[in-house]
């Protein structure tokens, strides 16, 4: 089996711990590659090549560091085919969500490339003559950039594209399940003109190397997507730093009676069983009008009894596995607390292996649920659906709500002003009428409200923002001492 190591200032280095992680396909059970169990030692090394990296990095024009991420991009489209396979092998999503990972890395390679030629700041009036003000755009510095598992290609571009064309440089820290597809991303990067140092990877275990990183002095700001247990604790742990969280979901689709409800079965089941569940905004309520909940039901399940379990690479398969042993035992202890709290477990609800091998987790739909039980009110990252039943849009829109989450959410109908009324008192970062919870655009802006974040935004204009500070720049050109707010009457 092949073994990867860290990359520090360009150079492949063995972590000083000797010790080794080992990436898996979810599908098979097959070990893919071995990668450095890194140290807090590695992480301070890789903060010194990317403090020395800064230091010319940040004076290089924007236009020309958007030139390497639009190079990325074309080699990764060449690329693209295989890069899809790496993912459903590393990850186990099925080859077209594969596919769809690399293709947004590749979106938001393009998109912020071009932000090199904006990165655009205001000017403004003065309120004392012969004065000018405006704002320029800064970088942070050295950055830490943590991510997750689930789109193992996708999100580290999210981060590293914006970071870099920024001016920063970095220390990334890809997950421990899917630390290949990381490293991919990091050569690419390599292969396209970045300097070395620029970007500097570090793997290993969160509780090692993750907080070594959230917790260090010398890194300026931290980019993170994960759990929200992992987000409370780089809140805590970072210290006086800039910080960005993305964190999980408790998604919502709401059917009116007037729905399309072909189209709504449609949104339902790519939303819930989607990569088997396992996307931050992937649904896993649905709240239905209580006139269509009978035939909703039995649509879904219908549907629900043709999904394919299997390897993602196979054509036929609809569902990939979870990613692991662990994700499996946590959505099934969920089917017990669902059943205990009183839900109907219409179909599903168990363990499968394919072939004998395999963290595969059956779809799954509740129903009878109210929305205060566990199961609608937790993540569970995986392929089970629960059925809430309501009287009116008011109480629809009450219980999508109810959670101490706000990522995405959606309603079908066919009325505009449900539609409306809905947008407008939904508590989500993303709304979608008429189309599933997932489903987002590299230039719109992504992230949630509630406990799913802390304010910040990837993606569109303002994605920028995580990844810049605002430097405000005033021009005095009279020639004399000049004070605002005394000089002014
Ligand atoms: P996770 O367990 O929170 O891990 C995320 C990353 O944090 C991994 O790289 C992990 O490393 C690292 N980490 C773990 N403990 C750490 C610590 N103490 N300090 C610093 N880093 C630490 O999340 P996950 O299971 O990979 O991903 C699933 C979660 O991500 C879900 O909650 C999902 O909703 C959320 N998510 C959110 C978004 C969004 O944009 N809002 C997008 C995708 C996913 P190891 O892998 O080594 O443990
Ligand atoms: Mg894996």
């Amino acid at each position: 089996m092949k073994q990867f190591h860290n990359i520090i200032n360009g150079k492949r280095i063995v972590s000083r711990s000797g010790e080794t992680i080992v990436s898996v396909n979810p599908a098979t059970e097959q070990a893919i590659t071995r990668f450095p169990k890194g140290t807090a030692q590695d992480v301070r090394a890789a903060i010194d090549a990317a403090e020395k990296a800064y230091e010319t990095w940040k004076d290089v024009p924007p236009p020309k560091r958007g030139q390497i991420l639009l190079r990325a991009a074309q080699l990764l489209r060449k690329d693209k085919l295989a890069m899809g396979r790496l993912v459903t092998m590393e990850m186990g999503k099925v080859l077209a969500e594969g596919l769809g990972d690399v293709q947004e890395s590749i979106d938001m390679l393009e998109y912020i490339a071009g932000e090199g030629r904006r990165l655009f700041g205001h000017t403004t009036t003065s309120e004392l003559p012969d004065k000018m003000a405006m704002t320029v755009r800064a970088p942070v510095g050295v950055m830490g950039l943590i991510t997750p598992w689930n789109f193992p290609t996708a999100i580290p571009i999210w981060k590293l594209a914006p970071c870099l064309v920024c001016g920063n440089t970095a220390v990334f820290k890809p997950a421990s399940d899917t630390p290949l597809c990381g490293l991919r991303m990091v050569e690419l990067l390599e292969k396209a003109g970045l300097p070395s140092g620029v970007v500097n990877f570090v793997t290993g275990s969160g509780s090692t190397v993750g907080a070594e990183i959230v917790k260090n002095k010398r890194i300026s700001g931290i980019s993170f997507t994960g759990s929200r247990e992992v987000g409370d604790f780089v809140i805590r742990n970072a210290g006086v730093k800039k910080v960005g969280l993305e964190l999980g979901g408790k998604n919502g689709i709401i059917v009116m009676d007037d729905a399309n409800m072909d189209l709504a079965v449609d949104g339902i089941i790519f939303g819930a069983y989607g990569t088997t569940g396992q996307r931050c905004t992937a649904t896993s309520r649905v709240i239905v009008h209580r006139k269509v909940r009978q035939r909703l039901e039995r649509m879904l399940v219908a549907r629900i009894k043709k999904l394919r379990l299997g390897n993602g690479l196979r054509p036929s398969t609809d569902v990939g596995p979870l990613i692991n042993q662990a994700a499996v035992d946590k959505v099934h202890e969920y089917t017990h607390i669902g059943q205990e709290d009183g839900a109907k477990l219409v179909i599903g609800g168990s363990k499968a292996k394919v072939n004998g091998k395999g963290y595969f987790y059956k779809p799954t739909l509740f129903t009878n649920v109210t929305p205060d039980m566990r199961i609608a009110q937790e993540e569970m990252f995986g392929p089970t659906l629960s059925m809430i039943e309501a009287k009116n849009l008011d109480l629809a829109v009450d219980a999508m709500n109810s959670v101490t989450y706000g990522l995405s959410a959606a309603i079908y109908t066919n009325d505009v002003r449900t539609a409306m009324l809905a947008v407008r008192d939904i508590e989500a970062g993303l709304v979608y009428v008429n189309s599933s919870t997932i489903g987002s655009e590299v230039h719109l802006p992504f992230g949630g409200v509630k406990q799913t974040g802390n304010g910040a935004r990837e993606g569109g204009i303002e994605g920028i923002n995580e990844f810049s500070e605002t430097k405000t720049v005033y021009i005095d050109y009279s020639g004399r001492l000049q004070k605002a707010q005394i000089d002014t009457d």
